[in-house]
């Protein structure tokens, strides 16, 4: 297929063998990953700007694992809280304790992070290996046959670029237009109920420790994250 003759700087550069749709935390470590294993990709976001809040902010230990697995754990463990226990409230008072640290694993400390700080570092390794995220740039359409995938790919000052890979990843999140343009989109028939802090009987509260401070008096709805003070023998990075 015909590349078509484009301006847009990030649309200008020779394709991968991949093209991965979506720079958020899945997209990313994909891309890293497969850079671990010797295979380019190409990463493309319709956004401008990487994300500057944070959703998802906990990395357990199987995660770390297969972070582990493609060079990426320390590096995302940098600047992290390892959280060695979480002591569950219910209405103030504190009720149980589950600790982290009986898991089997080399990494049995959860990592709390935040989800932005994740993405920039991942961001970071891709950009050092020569292949920024190409940020303003959204996939518009893709076709695939046997041997790979013809996509168009438009940029935020509206060039449009034909390219083909071998293989594209949508990782483009809950509204996936790779998803849609292969038929594969899902879609909830129902509600995924989530109930938080109305008056039931049983409400059930759970602090992680972040900050060192007094647990919330009885009856005292609160909510917030307080700190555990690192198991001794256990680094904190
Ligand atoms: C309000 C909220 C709270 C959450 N809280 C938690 C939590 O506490 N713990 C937890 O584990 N998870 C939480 N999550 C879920 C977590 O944020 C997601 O699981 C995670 O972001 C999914 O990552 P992803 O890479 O699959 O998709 P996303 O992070 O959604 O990234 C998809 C990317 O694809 C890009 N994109 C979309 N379409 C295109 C296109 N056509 N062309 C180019 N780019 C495109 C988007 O701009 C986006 O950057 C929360 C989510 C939300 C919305």
């Amino acid at each position: 297929m015909n590349q078509m003759s484009v301006t847009h700087p990030v649309l200008t550069t020779t394709p991968a063998d991949v093209l991965v749709v979506g720079a958020g935390p899945v997209g990313l470590v994909l891309a890293a990953a497969l850079a671990h294993y010797g295979v380019r990709a190409d990463v493309v976001d319709r956004r401008t700007a990487p994300r500057d809040s944070s959703r998802a902010n906990n990395l357990w230990a199987r995660p770390q694992e297969l972070l582990a697995a493609v060079g990426l754990r320390d590096l995302l463990a940098r600047g992290a809280h390892e959280v060695v226990r979480a002591e569950f409230v219910i209405e103030g008072r504190p009720v149980d304790t589950v600790r982290f640290t009986d898991a089997a694993s080399p990494y049995p400390a959860v990592l709390y992070g935040s989800q932005a700080g994740i993405e920039r570092r991942v961001r970071e390794v891709l950009a050092d290996q020569g292949r920024p995220v190409q940020g303003g740039t959204r996939l518009e359409s893709l076709e695939q046959d046997d041997d790979g995938v013809d996509v168009v790919l438009r940029g935020d000052d509206g060039t449009v670029a034909r390219r083909r890979y071998r293989y594209v990843v949508g990782a483009d999140g809950a509204d996936s237009a790779v998803r849609t343009a292969v038929g594969l989109d899902v879609r909830p028939d129902g509600h995924i109920a989530f109930r938080a802090g109305h008056d039931d009987a049983a409400r059930l509260t759970a602090y992680w420790r972040r900050i060192v401070g007094p647990a919330p008096a009885p009856g005292e709805r609160g909510s917030g994250l307080r700190e555990v003070e690192p198991e001794p023998g256990l680094a904190h990075t």
